[in-house]
């Protein structure tokens, strides 16, 4: 009976573990704020470079981004210099890429190629057949990609990528469901928050009580990635889900978090008793990893008539709980429910801190 003796009385603290270092990418946005926030008391991680653009590099932190979050201003990072982003001045083991796409795409291949593994928040890489598209519960053996991908590009790092941030909420309630019955069919209609937009976003003259019923190129991503994250690794690649997706995506005057209205076609209709069991008794990839990120359950189901709401839930779980409701019957798809999750964290920041904490404890970060 080893493990139940109790510890001695004398028993000192163990070595304080060794952190990785890393490099924030885009440090100044919406997303890399989060990013530092996250990152700056995180037990596996050790904030090391902060970069941005060439406009604001050689900057005080404090003094090249306006913060806009809750807590320590610039989380104790206000007087840290902003480096560019070049690996030569600022390469980690490990660097988070919260940059715009377009730089993204010509930057996050460099960091790669220096023996840096990039978890990317960008759309450049997300559907390129060799680099995994990663929500960690759903899909953690997508990361076996990634010897695949330093196999073809010669890299010694790598790039693993998180979704756009409304496929990130979806799948918390497809990806179970998909898991427990094999949807078939799905139409999605998202009422999404502002600040997915990035700072300063739309104009509040657009935004204030309104809806626009138009997010570019964000119906596509939606239709697309979910397919790749809920596909099977099959001999190094990736075979698709065989679902067709439907999304139609609004922006709504609401400042984060993402709600989607979701119908559901099964090949053979489960009840309703069924499908919340299937999202209840989820398992996820994570389960006993110790992930410290993974928020204690991956989605939660709610039975109030009027949530889950934006304004009152999204903060549940640190931004990473996902939330179900008003799950019933549809007369002409056969399920319908309404799900909500953060768009800047698990759709964002929170979504690759996790990304990474999945590939140290599978060994990827060298
Ligand atoms: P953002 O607020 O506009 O921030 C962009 C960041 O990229 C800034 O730090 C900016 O630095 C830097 N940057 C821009 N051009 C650069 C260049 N040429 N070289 C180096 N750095 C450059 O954007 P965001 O909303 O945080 O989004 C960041 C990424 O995450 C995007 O790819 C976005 O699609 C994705 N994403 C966003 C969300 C969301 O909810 N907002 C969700 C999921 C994914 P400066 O300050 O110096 O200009």
């Amino acid at each position: 009976m080893e493990h139940l003796r109790a510890a001695p009385a004398d028993s000192r603290p163990a070595t304080p573990k060794t952190k990785v270092p890393v490099t924030v990418l885009g440090a100044t946005g919406v997303v890399g704020q989060r990013f530092v926030r996250r990152l700056a008391d995180h037990p596996d991680f050790e904030l090391a470079h902060l970069c941005a653009s060439p406009r604001s590099a050689g900057k005080a932190y404090a003094e090249a981004c306006d913060w806009r979050l809750d807590g320590e201003a610039y989380a104790g990072f206000g007087g840290k210099v902003l480096l560019p982003c070049d690996p030569a001045m600022a390469a980690s083991p490990v660097v988070f890429s919260a940059l715009d796409t377009d730089a993204a795409r010509e930057l996050e291949p460099l960091f790669a190629a220096a023996g840096c593994l990039v978890f990317s928040n960008a759309s450049a890489f997300r559907m390129e057949a060799d680099v995994p598209l990663l929500i960690p519960e759903l899909n953690a053996d997508h990361l076996g990609l990634l010897e695949l991908q330093r196999r073809l590009r010669g890299w010694k790092g790598g790039i693993v990528t998180n979704p756009n941030c409304t496929t990130a909420v979806l799948l918390g309630a497809l990806g179970p469901l998909h898991r427990a019955y094999g949807a078939r069919e799905v139409s999605a209609v998202s009422m999404q928050a502002l600040s997915g937009a990035g700072y300063p976003g739309v104009p509040s003259l657009d935004a204030m009580a309104n809806v626009i019923p138009y997010i570019k190129g964000e119906e596509d991503k939606v239709e697309t990635e979910a397919r790749k994250i809920l596909g099977r690794l099959d001999g190094g690649r990736i075979l698709e889900a065989p679902i067709a997706i439907s999304a139609q995506c609004n922006r709504v005057p609401v400042l984060e978090g993402h709600t989607i209205a979701v119908n559901l076609r099964f090949g053979t209709q489960p009840t309703m008793a069924e499908l919340e069991a299937a999202l209840a008794s989820f398992v996820p990839d994570t389960a006993g990893l110790g992930l410290h990120t993974a928020p204690t359950s991956f989605v939660r189901v709610r039975h109030e008539a009027d949530r889950p709401q934006p304004r009152r839930d999204v903060e549940e779980g640190g931004g990473m709980e996902l939330q179900v409701g008003r799950l019933r019957p549809c007369p002409v798809f056969g399920a319908k429910l309404v799900v909500l999750g953060h768009n800047t964290e698990r759709g964002a920041a929170g979504a690759s801190v996790l990304n990474a904490e999945l590939a140290l404890a599978r060994g990827f970060v060298r």
